[in-house]
């Protein structure tokens, strides 16, 4: 029998887990009730996160950065009205994020540490640079989401730590957005794209998900490719280097092979979308 333990605080929370060597941080439960379900887990505890109102809420902070609480939920950020601009993707991905049921209840601190490869925030938000804020037993830390994915589905969350919030830069106006290749509509990704263009045009952020075990971003790549968005040899040369450090699998939602090829579609295509938004505004 599991116990369901409910604190108030995030020091309680971690407080709890450190206690407990076998317990479990619970959020929205859209992915854990059914892993232990099918005894994929078996939690002497779960710390329920639902009453701590510390880790609520979309804010401002004083230098204009967005604080995404981590038991935000998915259909709270997908209707979030400060994601627009350069974190126009993150609110997109949230959208494409199951069906309203699962959006309902899935938060994104539950979702970045499940880490699943094919999940829709994590290459939105390698897009947008974000930064993790994680609190354990010993104390809170800081991380970048480029350093938080070790290998499929292990992180950088050492055991008893919780994710308390994601940041994300200040938004600056230029577009991005975010698309995915799915079996069929509501499924996780076969493949996607998250893009932002730089505020001028000339450059952009891209970031591959689904791909490998965690989103692949080439900003040196990135950096050669600025003031040549326009030229189709360069973009193309650009998704052969997100294509050489993408380490696809074969599964039910598609073959390696075929994801391999839906990179190169994908920047092209997104680009394209984007570069057609920027004249038009
Ligand atoms: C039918 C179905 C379809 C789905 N389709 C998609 C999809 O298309 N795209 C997509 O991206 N996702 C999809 N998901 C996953 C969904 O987004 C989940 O919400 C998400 O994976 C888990 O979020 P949660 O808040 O429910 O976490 P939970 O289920 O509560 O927890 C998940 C895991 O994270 C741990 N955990 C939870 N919160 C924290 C925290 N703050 N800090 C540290 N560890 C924590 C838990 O211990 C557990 O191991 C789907 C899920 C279901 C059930």
């Amino acid at each position: 029998m599991t116990e369901v333990l409910s604190p108030g605080t995030i020091e309680e929370a971690v407080a709890m887990l450190a206690e407990y060597g076998e317990a479990m941080p619970l959020s929205g439960g859209a992915t854990l009730i059914a892993m232990r379900n099918a005894a994929l887990v078996e939690p002497s505890h779960l710390v329920s996160l639902d009453r701590i109102s510390d880790l609520r809420g979309i804010d401002r902070t004083a230098d204009g950065k967005i604080r995404i609480g981590a038991m935000t939920r998915h259909c709270e950020t997908a209707a979030c009205a400060e994601l627009t601009g350069s974190l126009y993707v993150l609110r997109r991905a949230a959208g494409m994020i199951a069906n309203r049921v699962v959006r309902n209840m899935g938060t994104m601190g539950g979702s970045v540490a499940n880490a699943d490869p094919a999940a829709d925030y994590l290459p939105a938000l390698a897009c947008c640079d974000a930064m993790l804020e994680i609190a354990g037993a010993d104390g809170r830390r800081s991380l970048s989401i480029h350093d938080y994915i070790d290998d499929w589905y292990e992180t950088a969350l050492a055991e008893g730590e919780i994710i308390t919030a994601i940041t994300l830069p200040a938004p600056v106006e230029a577009p991005s957005t975010y698309r995915k290749i799915a079996r069929v509509s509501g499924d996780y990704a076969t493949a996607s794209c998250a893009m932002a263009l730089d505020p001028d045009g000339q450059g952009m952020r891209v970031a591959i998900g689904a791909c490998g075990p965690g989103p692949l971003r080439d900003r040196a790549g990135e950096d050669a490719l600025r003031g040549k968005l326009g030229e189709p040899a360069a973009v193309a040369e650009f998704a052969g280097k997100l294509v050489a450090i993408a380490d696809p699998v074969d599964d039910v939602r598609g073959s390696a092979e075929y994801r391999l090829r839906l990179i190169p579609r994908l920047v092209s295509s997104v680009l394209s979308e984007l570069t057609t938004q920027k004249e038009t505004a």
